[in-house]
C-alpha cells in the first residue's frame, strides 16, 4: 500500500461520524485491517456538526468500500465474541447502554422501562 501524500489533494471518504470513544474504536478496526485512516473534528464537515463534540473517522476513498465491508464483517464478528446474547435483551433507547433481560431501569441513565 503506497503512504498517503499530504500536499497532495485526496479524496476522502467519512467512515464514521459520532462521538470520541467510537471514533477510537472504528480507527482501531480500520488500523487492524491494515486501511491508514485519521481523526478529525466533525465541524469540517459542517456547521451543523458545530458544538456537539462529534469526530470524523476519513480514510482515502480510494479503499472506502472494500474497507467499509471488511469494517463491517469485523464489528459483527467483534460483537458475536464480546456480547452473550442470552444475556443481553436490548440497549436502552436513551443512551444505548446494554441492557439484560431483568433490568426494569437502565443502569446508567436510570429510563424506567415499567
Ligand atoms: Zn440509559
Amino acid at each position: 500500500m503506497s503512504e498517503i501524500n499530504e500536499t497532495e489533494e485526496k479524496r476522502v471518504a467519512v467512515m464514521f461520524v459520532g462521538g470520541l470513544d467510537d471514533c477510537k474504536y472504528t480507527i482501531k478496526i480500520l488500523d487492524d485491517l491494515g486501511f491508514p485512516c485519521a481523526l478529525d473534528i466533525a465541524e469540517k464537515m459542517g456547521p451543523q456538526y458545530a458544538n456537539r463534540g462529534y469526530y470524523i473517522v476519513t480514510m482515502p476513498e480510494d479503499n472506502a468500500e472494500k474497507a467499509k465491508k471488511l469494517m463491517e464483517k469485523m464489528i459483527r464478528e467483534d460483537l458475536d465474541i464480546n456480547s452473550s446474547p442470552e444475556n443481553i435483551d436490548d440497549k436502552c433507547p436513551a443512551c444505548g447502554a446494554e441492557l439484560s433481560v431483568d433490568h426494569t431501569e437502565c443502569p446508567d441513565c436510570g429510563l424506567n422501562f415499567g
